[in-house]
């Protein structure tokens, strides 16, 4: 070791989905959504003023936390952007889970939550789902330093009820709760409805899955306007600058169309639906997923295998190589014709190795 390593943070990253660039693949690994962001987002780059790139972008994105303090019917003061939830959920992080008590969140979750807990030497323990991967309020009865967890959840797509959210947060009204919603626009209800009853909730949602905008980078966070004060203050301690010019225009063009937007959630919660009735006639068993994405798993043959032999086929899903998921496939919600191609494959594939060729 060299001497000054022994001074160096060292930490285990977390493994984003590949992100390869080939000419026909279909790439159902990421949660990316299929269909492009609204047209108005098209519009606002193409007439975007480059010449105004010599001057910083508003630190505040002051535009888009209006414009989303009007949709989501809450304050400005209850609002905070950054650069992809990723970024507002690495924040909220550092400023709330500040105990020497663990945080909790569910064993079979997102996983850079164990990656930020560790990078900020935050101590945390993990609440093992049940065995249909669902949340037991009760096991968030207990001594802790905050609580998070996605709702809908990844990579199971499994929604829980507003009931239950509202079960833990009055469990925990000592405590900060991050509900990460992520996927919520595809199914599940939204813990914004609690906000009014509890100052400690903090619910985290972002451009990336519902709007089209994965590669804009925009996240938000809604909460009491205590809590985003105090997650201002950690980001102003940080870095000020964080969303783009173009960002926050491409970010508040998405959010005008609202048509557009549910429009394009309906096309992926039909597909959705019927794809998981074809993966059931496959033998395929999977939950009843709220997201963008199935968690598929198949009797007999091994979700590995399959990945693999899928891969080969320029055909790209998330295989995770962990406790209890490791014979499991989440699988994008692609358009109608990526999942046919899917479909086509698996069915060709599995007879095939039925008949033992
Ligand atoms: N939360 C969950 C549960 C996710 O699956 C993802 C996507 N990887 C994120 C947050 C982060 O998404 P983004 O940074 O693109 O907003």
């Amino acid at each position: 070791m060299k001497p000054w390593e022994a001074n160096i943070r060292k930490t285990v990253p977390y493994v984003p989905g590949e992100q390869p660039d080939k000419p026909r693949m279909i790439k159902l690994n990421t949660n990316e959504n299929p269909y492009p962001p609204a047209p108005g987002v098209a519009e606002s780059l193409y007439t975007f003023d480059a010449g105004n790139l010599r001057k910083y972008p508003d630190p505040a994105a002051g535009g888009l936390v209006r414009a989303l303090a009007k949709r989501y019917r809450v304050k400005t003061e209850q609002v905070f952007a950054g650069v992809g939830s990723d970024d507002v959920l690495a924040m909220a992080f550092l400023t709330f889970f500040n105990s020497e008590k663990p945080v909790l969140f569910p064993d079979i979750t997102y996983s850079f939550y164990e990656v930020w807990a560790d990078v900020f030497r935050i101590p945390f323990e993990k609440v093992p789902l049940d065995e249909r991967f669902r949340i037991r309020s009760r096991d968030y009865a207990r001594e802790n330093g905050g609580i998070i967890f996605p709702n809908p959840n990844a990579p199971t797509g499994e929604a829980e009820s507003l009931a239950l959210v509202e079960d833990i947060l009055k469990q925990n009204r000592d405590v900060i709760v991050i509900v990460d919603e992520a996927y919520i626009d595809f199914g599940g209800q939204s813990a914004l409805a609690l906000l009014q009853d509890y100052d400690n909730l903090l619910v985290v949602q972002t451009f990336s899955k519902s709007r089209s905008l994965a590669g804009m980078r925009i996240g938000y966070a809604i909460g009491s306007a205590e809590l985003i004060g105090y997650l201002n203050d950690v980001k102003y301690s940080f870095n000020s600058y964080t969303l783009s010019q173009p960002a926050i225009a491409a970010g508040m063009a998405a959010l005008v169309d609202e048509s557009y937007f549910k429009e394009t959630i309906h096309k992926i919660v039909t597909t959705r639906e019927r794809v998981k009735g074809e993966f059931q006639k496959l033998g395929f068993a999977s939950g009843t997923s709220q997201s963008n994405f199935l968690f598929v798993t198949h009797p007999h043959i091994p979700a590995k295998e399959l990945f693999e032999a899928l891969k080969e086929h320029n055909i790209y899903v998330r295989y995770f190589d962990k406790p209890r998921i490791d014979n499991y496939l989440r699988i994008t919600i692609g358009t109608d014709e990526e999942m046919d191609a899917l479909l086509y494959f698996l069915r060709d594939y599995i007879s095939r190795r039925d008949a033992g060729m």
